[in-house]
């Protein structure tokens, strides 16, 4: 038999890579490039780092696996000391999982099991609200929440569909106005989205605090977080941050909530949580919700086999010290003003450049046909998936992505690099990206 892996695309026979080293990749060619997406704004330390790999192999050593029902680990016990540590005050406790989709699936259930013991069996708090054009992950569960069209319409027969409001995409704005003269109208979306439903039927609103991979970093007025929290508080709905991209230091604070004071019931997170060493995720919970479960039933009624599994947990533990003692989110924001500073002159500069937005060292690039007009490219054109490869032909990989507004097709990338990018090296990407960029607008404006 001639065993094959099911590839991710039959087009494309993507390269072999068998190293990685700082902010580089290289393939089995010997090609190296620059991981300017830390894989999907997950290799935050970068590749090989060996405070992690040397904390994971003596976790091997001591014990890779004890079932999370019958046993707890120190390796865990010490992750969630250090997760902690760097969250918002008041949110001690983390449920531990294996990747992104499994923890907001985690987040969902115990808003429900937290009204349950709280207010009794009989009460009809279930329902999440999300946005459109957002991103929650590719489970049934989590693709009922999430609003990315080109992901979603396959399976749609499949989930339960949430209710759902527009994101913040001023650029696009869905109520045709303008900041700040708008008011927020997205913003109070929400709390006429919670009356149309009844609040005594909605549990939990989720929102990614910068959009990711759908729309290419949407980056909130700073009023948006406030108001949402306020509503949630004033209807008894819990805040669910959806920090699976923007937290452990992606955005250049702690968790990117911390940018507006806001304190969310559930954070989740993942991908930089153990930064691509093992797979990890986690849900990061409000003292208060977690104390009614150990004063009500007593337990979480959900669970996986690699719940708090050890190898992530020394992983994370790792990742978390690493952050603190080389001062990687203090070097997320600085290194982002300078990558903002380049950002900015491309997009003064590139025709078909029409936005850059985010915070940190998370960028996201919005192409068009047409500044004037914003209108974007027909679809065929494939704008965005020209300028990766022209990127990626001078050895540059970005993350590549395409939202969609009413109807209307976008193209976008985002560019996020390791934090631990040094100031050479933001330039370095900068410099292959304007001639990437360059020459995919002069393909696709001639
Ligand atoms: N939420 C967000 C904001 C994400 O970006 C992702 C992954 N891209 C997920 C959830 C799902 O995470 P995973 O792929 O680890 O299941």
């Amino acid at each position: 038999m001639d065993g094959k892996v099911l590839p991710r695309s039959f087009k494309t026979q993507a390269p072999i890579i068998v190293k990685g080293e700082g902010i580089y990749l290289e393939d089995e060619s010997g090609r190296r490039y620059i991981d300017g997406c830390s894989g999907a704004l997950i290799s935050n330390l970068g590749h090989g780092c060996p405070e992690i790999i040397e904390a994971v192999t003596a976790q091997l050593g001591r014990i890779e696996f004890a079932h999370p029902s019958r046993w707890r680990t120190e390796a865990t016990e010490e992750a969630a000391r250090e997760v902690a540590s760097m969250a918002p005050e008041g949110l001690d406790y983390v449920w531990f999982v294996s990747g992104g989709s499994e923890a907001i699936e985690s987040a969902v259930k115990l808003a429900r099991q937290y009204y349950v013991e709280r207010d009794g069996a009989t009460t009809s708090k279930a329902q999440v609200i999300a946005r459109w054009n957002s991103y929650h992950g590719s489970t049934i569960g989590t693709m009922g929440l999430a609003g990315s069209m080109a992901r979603r319409r396959l399976f749609s027969p499949l989930f339960l569909e949430a209710p759902k409001i527009a994101a913040h995409y001023c650029y696009r704005c869905p109520f045709e106005a303008t900041y700040p003269s708008c008011g927020l109208l997205c913003a109070r979306e929400l709390e006429k989205t919670i009356r149309r439903i009844g609040p005594q039927y909605v549990s939990a609103f989720i929102a990614e605090p910068i959009v990711g991979s759908t729309v290419g970093a949407l980056t909130p007025p700073e009023e948006y977080w406030p108001m949402i929290r306020e509503v949630c508080d004033r209807y008894d709905i819990l805040l669910i941050a959806d920090e699976v991209m923007t937290g452990c230091g992606r955005t250049g604070a702690n968790f990117c909530v911390d940018h507006w004071k806001v304190t969310p019931d559930i954070i989740v997170t993942a991908k930089g949580m153990a930064a691509g060493y093992v797979p990890t995720g986690g849900i990061i919970v409000r003292n208060a919700i977690a104390e009614t479960l150990r004063d009500g039933s007593g337990a979480f009624l959900h669970g996986h086999t690699y719940n708090g599994n050890p190898l992530s947990g020394a992983a994370t533990a790792a990742v978390f010290r690493y952050m603190k003692k080389h001062h990687v989110v203090e070097n997320a924001r600085a290194q982002g003003e300078r990558l903002a500073t380049g950002l900015r002159k491309i997009e003064a500069t590139n025709p078909m450049v029409g936005e850059v937005r985010g915070k940190g060292l998370m960028w996201g690039v919005e192409l068009v046909a047409d500044r004037a007009t914003r209108a974007p490219f027909p679809k065929p054109r494939g704008a965005s998936a020209l300028a990766t490869k022209e990127c990626l032909e001078r050895g540059l990989v970005i993350y590549p992505g395409g939202g969609m507004i009413d109807g209307v097709e976008g193209d976008n990338f985002l560019i996020a690099p390791p934090l631990v990018a040094t100031a050479a090296e933001i330039d370095e990407i900068l410099k292959r990206l304007e001639e990437g960029l360059d020459a995919a607008s002069k393909k696709l404006l001639s």
